[in-house]
């Protein structure tokens, strides 16, 4: 699937046992609006190199408001 936009949720972040962050990313598909959700940690590697968390910019600036 193709999301037409992510969000992430900052305010809840989750522990791994490697004592890493990781947060909630919620994609709206661009079809049909359906949302779904997967872990920032799932993202593959080679898209955002070796970093955990994508820059803010990525990111609508209201997206906090949401949670
Ligand atoms: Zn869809």
């Amino acid at each position: 699937m193709q999301a037409q936009r992510v969000w992430i949720n900052r305010r809840s972040p989750v522990y791994t046992e490697n004592h890493r962050r990781k947060w909630q990313e919620f994609y709206e598909c661009g079809n049909c609006g359906c949302v779904w959700w997967a872990w920032s940690s799932d993202r593959p590697p080679s898209e955002f190199g070796d970093r955990q968390v994508p820059p803010r910019d990525d990111f609508p600036s209201s997206l906090d408001d949401l949670f």
